[in-house]
């Protein structure tokens, strides 16, 4: 990965996620999909980084996972 260092960042960063996020990227959008996370204070499960809703969740709350729960409409509209 030291060779990324002669390249721009913007360059660099496509280069060293290309394998895995190449899906994402295919999308048409740089939006980087997370694994699933939700609150045990809510009744949905967020998956994308941009959506307020799962961005609020405060730490004590947030668990790993769907929790079994559907996916947040602002998540499903962002992705
Ligand atoms: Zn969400």
């Amino acid at each position: 990965m030291f060779y990324n260092r002669r390249l721009p960042i913007g360059e660099a960063v496509a280069v060293t996620t290309a394998p895995p996020f190449t899906s994402a990227y295919h999308n048409g959008a740089t939006i980087m999909k997370k694994s699933p996370w939700h609150s045990i204070k809510q009744d949905v499960h967020h998956n994308n980084t941009e959506c307020n809703t799962g961005n609020n969740i405060e730490t004590e709350n947030k668990r790993e996972g769907t929790g079994g729960k559907p996916l947040c409409s602002e998540c499903a509209k962002l992705s």
